[in-house]
């Protein structure tokens, strides 16, 4: 999958030249404070690298959803302090992303000095990708670097337009994420699994249908199992099941089938009457024994232990979605478990894992091993695009130009 891409070892002598550096620092914020700093951790790396080297870094960000329009609340000045925490140094807030104002900046800059440009989507040549606004923020530069794998399947001007108009560079973290995402599905070491969970079949049929192509295993939990289980004419009682998608999950098994891959659907599940935390009617039954007024909100120890043999087969895992409700305990135990196994056989040497996905992130954290994967991506929509096999117009740019 992964076409070649130049990267911070392919540049030059860089001393008091100007990087253009896209990063994502669009952090969660509550009461005007940075409630999680993952990402300006992330970018960190590239930004002192080229620092370091002696260049005048300038940072292009997006930061919420302005629509083209200045707004003092998405200003990038508020996430000044935050950022500068991050790195340990000092940024210079910059009120324009093109012009004589980042122009007259970069005269007073001297190697290594770092700059924030405003919110790059204070402007609707952002969003639509306007080849006179790229060109107007690349005049000021010497390169372009983007770190942003998370903003890449935008094909935005500083995601995209950027990268044919300057020389273009992948950043450390935007490396680090193309590297694992080929061991994952680009050029596996066999045999693969893949973990499919999450609520719902609806938002993953095209996951699905990438997926059964190129894994060996591919194992459904979650909301969606019962989605599967249905389909296959299980009463799964009340819950959360999408009983109009029969046909879709009929043509993922057909093609399943052909392409010689195993789907797993639990055989055991821990069901209640009410979903509430360790709740009176609590039961594990096997998935032919729900009955009408029960929901299934995890997988049961069985199918768990099943499972982990799966993976004790296997090379590679990929992992998108949570195997139970995993928010409410005890219905976090099959994901806690097999997460556990999935980084214990990581740790051993056995097993290439990699995992992506919001509540698949926060799932693997509270199950204590997000740091014994092989590399979790937190790139959200960007990560499940490429789980569906698209490509990223982002990363199609750096690997183009
Ligand atoms: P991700 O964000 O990692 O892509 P999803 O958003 O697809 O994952 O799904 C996560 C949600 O699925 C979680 O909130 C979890 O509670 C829910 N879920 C998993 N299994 C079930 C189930 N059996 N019944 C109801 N909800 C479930
Ligand atoms: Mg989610």
């Amino acid at each position: 999958m992964t076409a070649r891409f130049r990267t911070l070892d392919d540049l030059g002598d860089i001393k008091s030249k100007v990087a253009l550096v896209r990063v994502d620092l669009n952090l969660p914020m509550a009461d005007g404070r940075a409630t999680d700093l993952t990402r300006a951790r992330a970018v960190a790396p590239t930004i002192l690298e080229l620092a370091d080297a002696g260049a005048k870094v300038l940072l292009l960000a997006h930061f919420g959803r302005p629509k083209g329009e200045r707004n003092s609340t998405m200003s990038t000045s508020v996430l000044q302090g935050a950022v500068e925490d991050v790195l340990g140094r000092r940024l210079m807030y910059i009120s324009e992303v093109s012009g004589p104002v980042v122009a007259q900046t970069l005269g007073i800059f001297g190697p290594g000095d770092i700059g924030l440009l405003e919110n790059t989507r204070f402007w609707p040549g952002e969003e639509a990708n306007d080849p006179e606004f790229a060109r107007a923020i690349a005049a000021n530069a010497d390169f372009y670097v983007n770190d942003a794998f998370s903003a890449s399947h935008r094909a935005h001007a500083t995601t995209e337009g950027l990268a044919h108009l300057l020389p273009a560079y992948a950043g450390r973290a935007m490396q680090a994420e193309l590297e694992a995402l080929d061991m994952a599905l680009g050029n596996p070491e066999k045999p693969v699994a893949a973990v499919v969970g999450g609520a719902k079949v609806s938002t993953k049929l095209a996951v699905l249908e990438h997926l059964v192509a190129r894994v060996d295993h591919l194992i459904i939990g979650g909301g969606m199992a019962n989605t599967f289980l249905a389909a296959r004419g299980v009463d799964v009682g009340k819950s959360l099941c999408e009983h109009d998608l029969a046909a879709e999950v009929e043509a993922i098994m057909d093609a399943a089938e052909a392409a010689v891959c195993t789907v797993h659907l639990p055989y055991d599940v821990v069901v209640a009457k009410e979903f509430t935390a360790q709740p009176p009617s609590l039961r594990t039954c096997n998935v032919h024994e729900v009955a009408a007024d029960e929901m299934i909100l995890d997988l049961g120890p069985q199918a768990v232990e099943a499972l982990a043999d799966v993976l004790k087969t296997c090379r590679t895992l990929v992992w998108n979605g949570p195997l139970g409700a995993f928010e409410t305990p005890p219905f976090d135990a099959a994901t806690v478990a097999l997460a556990r196994t999935a980084a214990a056989l990581t740790r051993e040497g056995s097993l290439v894992s990699v995992a992506g996905g919001g509540d698949t992130v926060a799932a693997l954290n509270h199950a204590g091993v997000a740091d014994q994967f092989t590399y979790v991506s937190t790139a959200g929509g960007a990560f499940l695009e490429w789980m569906e096999g698209r490509e990223l117009p982002g990363v199609a740019a750096l690997q183009r130009s």
